[in-house]
């Protein structure tokens, strides 16, 4: 089967080609138009602008995709689409121009939640069997999921705050590096001492795999302005903030992995397995410390490459693939969800609802 899939839930405006079964699947193009230049100005990504420009880029993005890939829409079995989490203004133009190419070009039309995108990329990248422990670590969420299926998810604790990108973004900002903050910190990071500033490492003292990273900015606010001088801060101050920083972020989350890792192999799974997905999975450091939580606890390790972190539409497509195997198609009927948890238990409906 081939696929094509659309992103356009935050401020990347994306189209891929896919093409294979689940489990067994390759990128025949994956096109990302970014925005950050648009959002600079204002410090974060405004809706409003985002939702423009995505209407203004998907088509531009899927013919590219459509050219990168050799192929003509004839050639495509089904549509996949973002219809939520995310800016409702950008999904919505995802959701339209989908609906569009389907109803003219006479296919599918898969609605895909943005998040089993990214839980799901183990799969377009690797392979990998399920069921798999996936801590999906991005720019609005970070949980631990046990994934059994593509539509069969068990979150075993996550955030009760801030995600860790969210943190990179805004410690970025209050030490005026470039957005997205995450790749900034990181390269500031790796030239500083993670010691000299000792950031808390929240919920630490408490059991299960629940985490927080509010209380990281105000000690960050508050640690920077004690080091400021004359409202200015030394390159010195800045790299050894972002060092410790980072220290406490990559600290709590081995920590708590380490604890996902004990409830995930409860159910025995023949090849155990931890996943990483989401913006910050792209941290090296990151990646690094739990991957040696893996390997000290037994478990196989998989990060996706660096492009496929990130927000891209080709892990869109995949998961497309493995919902339109599964049956599960949609219509003209699918809607834009702003709002949409992955765990069922949480989340009873899917796409748009049957
Ligand atoms: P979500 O997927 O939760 O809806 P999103 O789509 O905005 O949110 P992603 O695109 O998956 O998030 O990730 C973007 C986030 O990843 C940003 O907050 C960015 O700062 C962060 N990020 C990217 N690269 C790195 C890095 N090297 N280190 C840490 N964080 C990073
Ligand atoms: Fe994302």
């Amino acid at each position: 089967r081939v696929i094509l899939g659309l992103e356009s839930s935050c401020d990347d405006t994306a189209a891929a080609v896919i093409r294979g079964t689940p489990g067994a699947a390759v990128i025949l193009s994956s096109v990302v138009a970014g925005q950050a230049d648009l959002h600079a100005p204002f410090g974060g990504v405004v809706p409003e602008i985002a939702a423009r420009a995505h209407a203004e880029k998907l088509d531009g993005c899927v013919a590219q995709a459509l050219a990168e890939a050799g192929l003509t829409l004839d050639r495509i079995d089904a549509v996949a689409v973002t219809a939520g989490p995310g800016l409702i203004g950008g999904v919505l133009s995802g959701v339209m121009c989908a609906k569009g190419i389907a109803a003219g070009a006479g296919l599918p039309l898969i609605g895909v939640n943005h998040l089993a995108g990214h839980a799901l990329t183990p799969r377009l990248t690797d392979g990998a069997d399920y069921p798999y422990l996936m801590l999906l670590v991005s720019g609005g969420h970070c949980q631990f999921l046990i994934v059994s299926g593509p539509d069969d998810f068990r979150r075993l604790g996550g955030t009760i705050d801030d995600a860790p990108g969210e943190a990179f973004d805004k410690t970025a900002r209050l030490l005026a590096l470039p957005q997205p903050g995450g790749p900034s910190v990181e390269a500031e990071a790796a030239l500083g001492d993670p010691g000299r500033f000792p950031f808390p490492r929240p919920l630490l003292d408490r059991p299960g795999c629940d985490l927080s990273f509010s209380g990281l900015k105000t000690a960050l606010l508050r640690t920077r302005d004690a080091v400021m001088q004359d409202g200015r801060l030394k390159r010195s101050d800045r790299v050894d903030l972002c060092a410790g920083f980072q220290a406490a972020v990559t600290e709590v989350l081995a920590e708590k992995t380490r604890r996902a890792i004990a409830e995930y192999l409860v159910s025995e799974p023949e090849t155990p397995l931890l996943a990483v997905a989401g913006g910050v999975a792209a941290n090296r450091p990151i990646r690094a410390a739990l991957e040696r939580v893996a390997q000290e606890n037994g478990l196989a390790f998989l990060a996706p490459p660096l492009r496929l972190c990130t927000d891209n539409a080709a892990m869109i497509a995949y998961a497309g693939l493995e919902r339109m195997a599964a049956g599960a198609v949609d219509d003209m009927t699918l809607v834009a969800r702003p709002r949409w948890p992955l765990d069922r238990a949480a989340a009873p409906m899917i796409g748009s609802g049957k």
